[in-house]
């Protein structure tokens, strides 16, 4: 049984108040909350075992690099990896596709190939193969998702031809939540002998991920968004895979030898992690990993569900609400718009007042806001310390701005 009251009390900005009102935090989608063991991690990193890692031979230098190279452990369970030589520590999910798209798919594909992608992507797992489009003239492939916000995987894997060299989808959608089957995916790729990347930015908050399971290539997650540091982040690379790749950024720590006439480069994953790096906020994200693993992420799923049908049902009620897509497979993600509200900046302006926190925008999913035939809306995102009140507050506030906008 999930704790929700109990699970609060670990996240001290959740009992402060916001416009007067208790904080109700629905804008997990953009960056979840940190609980007391993260931030106790980090400033314990800095107070007392702060150094550069990988690079001296004193005490501190040995202890920040045990407690960083650590995460790459931690992460390799979190996700279920075989071996940790398989994780890539980055700064977040923009750093992982963009190694991908510059390291990988640079050296292997050429004028002509493409890559599928759905339209659902965050502009993370679409600028990146757009450059490769502008510099390299790769073709962008997209599939469509239905009225409902629903991908179809078989769709997904009928737009795979014999030119095509990736599919790169998002596990889960943060504008609609829809949750996609990117094990079928990835099944009938590879099929066809095409790798898969999977932008697990929003599917690895919600609920167990085994990339084993699922047998892609890539998985991208990001630190900030797992209760953990901004800044902080991982990709699971298949070995295979990072056999085939070479390095994007070069610098220190990613080299073994360098001399006026060649370099030699570090051992994977080591020759894909440049320069210093994110070293605290590495070890905060390991600390949210494990925080996320004690909790149970199975439990965080269970009681997500739950808060989904409730807020579905509750939001579902409003008849000057709409919903932006209602997939089969929803996570706990609803985006919307209102009746007679100019711009969706104005109702999260008045929620705001009511210390509600939302999104409003296009998400950074202009293709999708695009197929909707909307140019912004809300989004409220949900996270396992939110509550069942929360929604009624939710739902209170959404009255009020539907009376003073309507
Ligand atoms: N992909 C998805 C689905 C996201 O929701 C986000 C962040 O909002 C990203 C990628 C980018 O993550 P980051 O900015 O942490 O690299």
């Amino acid at each position: 049984m999930f704790d929700v009251n109990a699970t609060r009390k670990d996240f001290p900005i959740l009992s402060r108040t916001v416009n007067g009102k208790p904080l109700v935090y629905l804008d997990n989608g953009a960056s979840s909350q940190k609980p007391q063991v993260v931030i106790d991690a980090v400033t314990k990193a800095y107070a007392e075992e702060y150094a550069n890692v990988h690079r001296g031979l004193h005490f501190l230098s040995n202890l920040a690099t045990e407690k960083y190279e650590s995460v790459r452990g931690i992460v390799a369970k979190f996700l279920g990896a075989r071996d940790e030589d398989e994780i890539v520590l980055n700064s977040g999910t923009t750093e992982g596709i963009n190694m991908v798209a510059y390291g990988w798919a640079m050296e292997n594909m050429s004028a002509g190939d493409e890559i599928v992608l759905s339209v659902m992507e965050h502009h993370a797992n679409i600028v990146p193969w757009h450059f490769l489009r502008e510099r390299c003239g790769v073709v962008l492939k997209w599939v469509d998702v239905d009225h409902h916000g629903n991908l179809d995987p078989q769709a997904v894997i009928d737009a795979i031809g014999p030119k095509t060299r990736l599919v790169a989808v998002t596990h889960m959608s943060n504008v609609l939540g829809t949750r996609v089957d990117v094990k079928a995916i990835t099944k009938g790729a590879h099929a066809q002998g095409v790798p898969v990347l999977v932008d697990g930015s929003q599917g690895a908050v919600h609920a167990p991920v085994n990339v084993d399971d699922i047998g892609c290539d890539f998985y991208a997650i990001t630190g900030h968004k797992l209760c953990g540091p901004s800044g902080s982040g991982a990709i699971f690379v298949k070995k295979e895979r990072m056999a085939e790749m070479r390095p994007f950024i070069g610098g220190g720590d990613m080299i073994k030898e360098v001399h006026k006439d060649h370099v030699i480069y570090n051992d994977a994953p080591m020759k894909f992690e440049a320069g210093t790096p994110g070293i605290v906020q590495t070890i905060g994200f390991g600390v949210a990993l494990d925080y996320l693993m004690t909790l149970g992420m199975d439990k965080i799923a269970a009681y997500e569900d739950q808060l989904t049908k409730e807020a579905a049902q509750k939001l579902g009620a409003l008849n000057f609400l709409h919903l932006q897509g209602q997939p089969n497979d929803k996570g706990a993600i609803f985006s919307f718009t209102l009746d007679g509200a100019g711009h969706a900046h104005d109702i999260s302006t008045i929620l705001d007042k009511r210390g509600i926190a939302v999104r409003a925008g296009q998400h950074c999913a202009g293709p999708l806001m695009d197929h909707m035939g909307i140019t912004a809306s809300c989004r409220a995102s949900f996270a396992f310390y939110n509550t069942s009140q929360e929604i009624d507050a939710l739902v209170d506030a959404l009255h009020l701005a539907h009376d003073l906008l309507g």
